[in-house]
């Protein structure tokens, strides 16, 4: 076994520990677009840390976790859901809300008006800066 492989795998089994509180966490929903009756797998926020780390964690569906992995999928019309997700408690979530808002921010007219008026704590904004996809 290659030392990259063995490494990528003791990585899932470190995400995979987080499932439970994940589940708890999220009710079981997709943490971005709230889909629920869904397989869900557990999605990084970048900058990935060495080590897995649940802060850096959520849950997300097939849907979102295509359109976060291909930027040119990325549908204004799906990510409505952030006007309402934007707004968690939840650093990470928070943190790729406003990433993918951003992102958006170009392509859809109910965008900008949201990030006007998001309030957002200093380590979350400082966070979304630093989010490559
Ligand atoms: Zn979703």
């Amino acid at each position: 076994m290659s030392k990259g492989l063995h490494h990528h795998q003791q990585r899932h089994q470190g995400l995979n520990q987080f499932g439970k509180e994940l589940i708890r966490r999220s009710g079981a929903k997709c943490e971005l677009c709230e889909a629920s009756g869904v397989k869900l797998v557990v999605f990084e926020v970048p900058p990935i840390p060495p080590e897995p780390d649940i802060d850096h964690c959520l849950f997300v569906c097939d849907t979102c976790l295509e359109q976060l992995k291909t930027p040119r999928k990325r549908d204004p019309d799906h990510w409505h859901c952030l006007a309402r997700t934007v707004w968690t408690p939840i650093p990470a979530v928070q943190a790729l809300a406003v990433y993918l808002l951003r992102y958006l921010e170009n392509r859809a007219d109910w965008v900008p008006p949201l990030l006007d008026e998001l309030y957002l704590p200093p380590e979350v904004a400082s966070w979304a800066e630093k989010i490559e996809l």
